[in-house]
């Protein structure tokens, strides 16, 4: 591909994006486009514009633009992703969706409701819970994030674990491919096998397929009553057998989180629960349902909790310990920012049967490397985050940590895990995908990349390694 990567844009390009885009929609100056250049991965590389999508039919027309131009479309919801998948690596315009975000229509009766990309994961929610439903995903970052972003990253939350991740809370969408099509995926029914299933395809990809224009998601109605769980362990053994043993009895938890000590202690200054004292591990766990399903199901749960490290059983008893319980949760990841000068933040996932396993061998790699390694996640899923804490001028340090790093990602693949189970590849993961997929598996996948995007602008470098050109 001829790039026509440098400092300005091309007169002609410029002129014609003017054509298409009103002055109030476009960012040319380089001040401004400097500050859509970053995503939570701190990773920066700016943009030479940064355009604000309205309609549908304006991306259709502005991806033939910038195929004739081989100029790079990145589309960027609210930049909270943590692996530089929205980092402009290649140059190109920034095609934000802050301004394209309607809610298009609900239809309580079919549970579905139909928006545009930029709506923010927490207006959906507002909206479906006007009639009594919500929609399942729910990234802690979900009053910022938007509804394209989880599409492309196929994001979760704590409810993933008994409402799946946002693949399965989706009907279809509306898409423009790299070659400036309009692909209509999916069905407006909860059930439909007809051809192959594209809707899934675009979920996860990472604006690499298609720039995802309108979704229709599945709705789920609200649960009556919900009770939660604070569950404390001597060690991080008992609470991961534990974890283990939760899964494996009929009831599921709407959401159950694991915290070891280092996070206890590290977000104590910033909680108001009650967080123990002398606790090797801390387990969250929420069930939804019924007033009656709860009685019996929390005693299901707190049975299986039980094994010789448990050291105490807490249930919220109001609306405010149950806030509390969640803000305490959901401060971690801010509060490691505090703590550490630099953390690698992984997300990697494991059968659950072999979170035991996962968190001993952790537990050998941190002292093997003398690199602190706080966990905590959706552990009813298999999915740790483990964040190692580094120092970025310390370049001893920093090398070690990359070395720490592979051990972890050969650790978790040797356990029949995966590298990602929502932060997604991006950059950062990047150069890992080919430990985890086979060169069959990478051909197969760069060859429906080259279906959808033959001339490679969208998103470029991201996601899976590119073809090498024969
Ligand atoms: C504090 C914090 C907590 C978080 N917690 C979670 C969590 O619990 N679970 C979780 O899964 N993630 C979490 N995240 C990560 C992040 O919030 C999610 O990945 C979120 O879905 C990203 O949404 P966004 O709008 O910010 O997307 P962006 O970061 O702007 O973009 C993400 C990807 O989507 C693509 N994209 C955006 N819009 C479109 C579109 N219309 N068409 C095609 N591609 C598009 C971009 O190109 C990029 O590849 C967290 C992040 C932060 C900062």
């Amino acid at each position: 591909m001829s790039s026509l990567i440098n400092s300005s844009l091309e007169e002609s390009f410029s002129r014609e994006l003017k054509q298409l885009f009103s002055a109030e929609d476009m960012l040319l100056d380089k001040a401004l486009c400097w500050t859509y250049g970053y995503d939570n991965s701190r990773l920066h590389a700016p943009p030479q514009a940064v355009l604000f999508a309205r309609s549908h039919h304006q991306i259709v027309q502005l991806v033939k633009l910038c195929r004739q131009y081989h100029m790079p479309i990145i589309s960027r919801g609210s930049g909270t992703g943590t692996t530089g998948a929205t980092v402009p690596v290649k140059g190109g315009v920034i095609l934000s969706f802050e301004k394209m975000n309607n809610i298009l229509g609900i239809e309580a009766n079919n549970r579905l409701i139909i928006t545009e990309p930029g709506t923010t994961n927490q207006a959906i929610q507002n909206a479906a819970a006007e009639h009594g439903f919500f929609w399942p995903p729910d990234p802690t970052s979900s009053t910022i994030c938007t509804i394209g972003g989880n599409l492309a990253y196929n994001s979760a939350g704590p409810r993933a674990v008994k409402y799946g991740s946002t693949r399965e809370n989706v009907l279809g969408l509306t898409v423009v491919t790299g070659k400036g099509d309009t692909l209509k995926t999916g069905v407006k029914t909860t059930k439909g096998v007809v051809g192959y299933d594209l809707t899934r395809l675009i979920i996860g990809s990472e604006g690499t397929l298609g720039i995802i224009t309108e979704a229709v998601l599945k709705l789920t109605p609200l649960a009556d009553e919900k009770q939660t769980l604070q569950i404390s362990y001597d060690s991080i053994h008992s609470a991961a057998q534990a974890v283990s043993a939760i899964m494996a009895q009929p009831v599921t938890p709407c959401a159950l989180e694991f915290i070891d000590k280092q996070a206890i202690e590290m977000i104590r200054d910033y909680s108001s629960a009650k967080l123990p004292h002398n606790a090797g591990a801390m387990l969250m766990v929420e069930l939804d349902g019924s007033k009656s399903y709860l009685e019996e199901g929390l005693e299901s749960i707190i049975c299986s909790a039980q094994n010789n490290g448990c050291i105490e059983i807490i249930k919220a008893e109001t609306e405010q310990d149950v806030k509390s319980l969640w803000e305490t949760r959901k401060a971690l990841s801010p509060a490691l920012r505090k703590i550490a000068p630099k953390k690698i933040n992984e997300d990697v996932v494991v059968p659950v049967s072999k979170i035991p396993d996962l968190i001993e061998n952790l537990d050998r790699l941190s002292q093997k490397y003398n690199i602190p390694i706080v966990n905590f996640g959706h552990a009813g899923n298999g999915n740790i985050h483990v964040n190692l804490l580094t120092d970025p001028d310390d370049q001893q340090l920093q090398i070690k940590a990359q070395q720490c790093l592979e051990e972890v990602f050969q650790l978790v693949l040797s356990l029949d895990g995966t590298l990602s189970g929502e932060h997604g590849i991006g950059l950062v993961k990047k150069q890992f995908v080919s430990k985890e997929l086979d060169e069959t598996n990478l051909k197969y996948m760069q060859a429906i990349k080259q279906q959808f995007d033959p001339d490679n602008i969208l998103n470029p470098g991201k996601t899976i390694p590119e073809a090498t050109r024969e």
